[in-house]
């Protein structure tokens, strides 16, 4: 890729005092997948990015003329598309990798709630860092974290974590996570994990009041989101719903993973996760769920109906052995459908442009289908999709004039990719691709498969060293 430096003195000089002109970067000679409402794409096409935003898209060179421009780049052998979007992680789990591999859902759960007990600050940022920095090495534009582990005396784990990617230059949403059902009161984690619900309640509405944008370019939001039927009371769903829309933020949690959690609903509510949630204030076009692996056909009706959405984990329900989510009956149905890494103590590569593949295939699997999904809707999962899930479909997701420059160029004229012809299906089918380029508001974050913003070997020393920190406490040495 050729990158040149444009002097911008002439740029300045036209332009009326009271008017900055925006610093402009011309991207040309690339193929564009822009996953607008058409589809449209650009076998050979250029994008102009001023300031933050997306000025133009289109097949062929850029417009000539433009002024302020500071950055060309000629990206022959790249494809562009929107920056990828995940809708469910979980931050902390990036120093409790590779434990419990064999394990379903409860097993798993319980043999690692008394080790994230114990986490504390220093512990999470570091997490944070390295979950972050891989997911934005891979094209992720846009991150979240679902953070529901709050130990007694633990430091501001949600300051942590938004200024671990406030310092790594993503995009971001902190669903605040919490849980109040111990064992004591039949819940799946131990008494000394959970927080009380006054307490959840009081702490979650805190860091939506410190942290949450509603502007449209906002890098950091934030959503309610207590856990999981299994490990939160009834009142701190209902009351979390309530205090999400008395806030105007949105609703997450976790959902119809596996048949457990769904015996688990049948026995303490006397109906299935759906119902259950619906009687909470759970469905909602302000909702989105992760896994909903088992939705029977009025489940996914449910969701329809109400446009409640779904954070698809194929990976993450792979490992634990969950199911299949059955997304091309969601799509079907109009069910808005984004995709997550989930937390990489399930999905330990912590990659989410490995989950379009892995959506692609495991659905044909789960449906015995050949063509139950598609490489381009995979890559729609992957970007528009979750943008509709966050609630942000107006400002990122698409590479359209007047959204938000969030956007990755991929590299597909290596031995990896160069023999295959139609670009997405390099990109989807293919190995993962690298990334010569991603930009989130306008600014690189990855440039040449680095990462600018920070020092990728300094947070592979710290997590390595907080990972065996925390095993040490744990283990009570
Ligand atoms: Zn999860």
């Amino acid at each position: 890729m050729a990158v040149q430096a444009v002097q911008a003195v002439q740029a300045v000089q036209e332009v009326p005092a009271v008017q900055a002109v925006p610093q402009r970067t011309v991207i040309e000679n690339c193929s564009i997948a822009t996953v607008d409402a058409h589809d449209s794409e650009h076998a050979r096409g250029h994008i102009v990015v001023a300031g933050n935003r997306i000025e133009s898209v289109g097949p062929g060179p850029a417009p000539q003329g433009l002024s302020g421009v500071v950055r060309r780049i000629d990206a022959t052998g790249h494809l562009a598309t929107p920056g990828l979007v995940n809708t469910h992680h979980h931050f902390y789990q990036w120093i409790t990798r590779g434990l419990a591999t064999d394990h379903n859902l409860f097993d798993w759960l319980v043999a690692l709630y008394p080790t994230w007990a114990r986490l504390d600050e220093p512990m999470v940022r570091a997490a944070a860092q390295g979950s972050l920095a891989m997911m934005a090495r891979g094209g992720v534009t846009t991150a979240m974290d679902h953070h529901y582990v709050h130990p007694r005396g633990s430091g501001d784990l949600s300051g942590a974590i938004i200024g671990a990617a406030r310092d790594m230059g993503v995009r971001f949403t902190l669903a605040r996570g919490s849980m109040d059902r111990g064992e004591k009161d039949g819940g799946l984690p131990p008494d000394f994990a959970v927080e009380t619900l006054d307490g959840a309640l009081a702490a979650t509405e805190a860091t939506v009041d410190a942290h949450h944008d509603a502007s449209f370019d906002a890098m950091t939001q934030v959503a309610v989101a207590p856990c999981s039927p299994f490990s939160v009371s009834t009142e701190l769903m209902s009351q979390g719903a309530e205090l999400a829309r008395r806030k105007g933020v949105r609703l997450h949690t976790h959902g119809s993973e596996t048949m457990e959690e769904e015996r688990f609903c049948k026995e303490l509510f006397g109906v299935g996760p759906t119902a259950y949630f619906e009687s909470t204030g759970w469905l909602g076009d302000d909702v989105w769920m992760a896994h909903c692996v088992h939705m029977n056909d009025s489940d996914i009706a449910a969701f329809a109906r109400t446009g409640t959405g779904v954070a698809h984990c194929p990976s993450s329900n792979a490992r634990l052995a969950a199911g299949i989510a059955r997304v091309p009956d969601m799509l079907a149905a109009g069910v808005p459908v984004g995709l997550g890494v989930d937390g990489t103590a399930s999905n330990e590569s912590g990659e989410l442009h490995t989950e379009l593949r892995n959506a692609l295939l495991i659905n044909r699997l789960g449906t015995r289908r050949e063509a139950a999904l598609n490489a381009r809707q995979a890559l729609r999962l992957g970007t528009y999709g979750g943008a509709r899930v966050l609630g942000r479909a107006d400002q990122i997701g698409s590479l359209e004039a007047g959204k938000l420059a969030d956007l990755v160029l991929w590299k597909l004229d290596t031995l990896a990719h160069s023999s295959i012809a139609d670009p997405v299906t390099a990109l989807v089918f293919g190995a993962a691709a690298p990334v010569t380029l991603s930009l989130v508001d306008g600014r690189p974050v990855v440039e040449d498969n680095h990462l600018t913003t920070v020092d990728e070997e300094a947070i592979a020393r710290v997590t390595r060293d907080e990972a065996r920190r925390l095993a040490r406490i744990a283990a009570g040495a």
